[in-house]
């Protein structure tokens, strides 16, 4: 059995502590957030560092400062009483931290850009237990890799973001008995010049349970409250054969779906066969790989996410984050379910999912969600990979912070 040592840390002083001791005792450190990520969920021998009870959420006007251990869910749930908003991913349990240092992709992407662009600042204790104050004019080459270069530097103990004003949302939902490739290809259309308030979700899912939406459909998501402009644009999806359109008005932070970590650690979600992708283009024979993958493969999904507009225009070098020119992020996969998945099906998903693969420019970190070293220059775009070793080995020499997309 595994033995870690478990820090549940309430101050930015035990975090100091608690590195001191592990570097001192030669112990790698996992560090948590929000608990989602793969060395959350597979505990190793070394020491393990909880944040959850550092999650205070400070509003100054629209500067946001949030603790480390926070979770998205509060994050939205304190802005909404502000009129505020921060680009973040689609699920309220999440964690700031690693969707934050990974990147996040979120509703409002096309509009603000990823979650870590809207990142002004951050608090790291580094792996010599010293207190940073980082951001684009501090210690900017560290604020650079934490923009992207996942939880390699250091445990940050504060996020600084620039909120935005969010006074509504409309949400829009198409499903229905619909042919998955005039659905695919009607929304690559529509996103081509659509207004960057838009950021839609395209997902095709096997029925998991009797209550849960099967089949391809569309999650639209509009920033502002303009519902005749979300209609308009998305009127050649609405006019689709057999499509259903339901359109509702929710507050942003109750579209962020609950999805806690199972409290039986044993209880683990079948593996996944399959991966990511930033690509610079949905064309017309990604999409047929996709619509052949879900079909030929029936304990799938295929999973899509509109990019572009502001997500563009942030310039490649200035966040570790790769792939700029990526219009489209797309995630596939067969579950890996026993009794139901043999050998041959296993083999013949994994080489469907890598002619896919092939033509994306960078993998997304944040949903690779196994440890494969191997993987992780595939991360990177340009000369990223490199800058993030200089990184690493100025605030990082010794790799104490090791349980993630590791830096080496
Ligand atoms: C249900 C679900 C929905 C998701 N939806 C989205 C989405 O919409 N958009 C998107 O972009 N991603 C999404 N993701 C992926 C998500 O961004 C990653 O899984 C992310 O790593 C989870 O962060 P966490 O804080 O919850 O996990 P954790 O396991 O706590 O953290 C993951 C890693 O991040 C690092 N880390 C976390 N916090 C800190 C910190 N304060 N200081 C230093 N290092 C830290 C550590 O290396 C840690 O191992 C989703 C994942 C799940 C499971």
């Amino acid at each position: 059995m595994t033995e870690q040592l478990i820090i549940r840390a309430r101050s930015v002083d035990d975090v100091v502590e608690a590195v001191g001791r592990a570097r001192r005792e030669g112990l790698g450190i996992t560090v948590v957030a929000g608990g989602h990520g793969p060395w959350s969920r597979n505990p190793d021998e070394g020491m393990r560092i909880e944040l959850s009870a550092i999650a205070g959420i400070d509003i100054d006007g629209t500067t946001v400062r949030v603790g480390g251990g926070a979770t998205w869910g509060a994050v939205a749930a304190r802005l909404a009483d502000h009129g505020l908003a921060i680009s973040s991913g689609d699920t309220a349990s999440v964690g700031v931290g690693g969707l934050t240092l990974g990147g996040g992709i979120g509703w409002m992407t096309r509009l603000w850009g990823l979650a870590v662009d809207q990142l002004v600042g951050a608090q790291v204790v580094t792996a010599s237990g010293e207190v940073v104050e980082t951001s684009a004019t501090r210690h900017s080459g560290l604020f650079w890799g934490l923009r992207g270069g996942g939880g390699n530097f250091g445990v940050v103990t504060r996020f600084d973001f620039a909120a935005h004003p969010l006074p509504a949302i409309v949400h829009a939902e198409y499903s229905g008995d619909t042919d998955a490739a005039a659905l695919l290809r009607a929304t690559r259309e529509a996103l081509r010049d659509a207004p960057r308030e838009l950021t839609v979700t395209y997902m095709d899912v096997p029925p998991m349970d009797p209550s849960a939406p099967a089949g391809a459909r569309l999650i639209a998501v509009w920033a502002g409250a303009e519902e005749d402009a979300l209609r308009e644009v998305l009127a050649p999806i609405g006019a689709l054969d057999g499509v259903e359109t339901a359109i509702t008005t929710p507050a942003y932070r109750d579209i962020l779906m609950e999805m806690p970590q199972p409290d039986d650690p044993d209880q683990q979600p079948p593996g996944f066969i399959g991966g990511n992708g930033l690509f610079a283009e949905l064309d017309d024979d990604l999409i047929a790989r996709l619509i052949a993958f879900r079909a030929d493969h029936p304990a799938s999904v295929v999973f899509l996410r509109s990019l572009g507009g502001a997500f563009g225009e942030v310039p490649q070098e200035s966040t570790a984050f790769p792939a700029r020119d990526a219009t489209w992020f797309v995630m596939a996969g067969g579950f890996d379910i026993p009794g139901l998945v043999d050998d041959g099906a296993r083999a013949a998903i994994a080489a469907d999912w890598s002619r896919i693969e092939a033509g994306r420019l960078a993998e997304y970190g944040n949903f690779a969600d196994t440890e494969r070293p191997e993987a992780v220059p595939g991360m990177f775009t340009g000369a990223a990979y490199e800058r993030l070793r200089a990184v690493k080995a100025e605030w990082d020499p010794q790799n104490v912070f090791r349980r993630n997309h590791n830096i080496v």
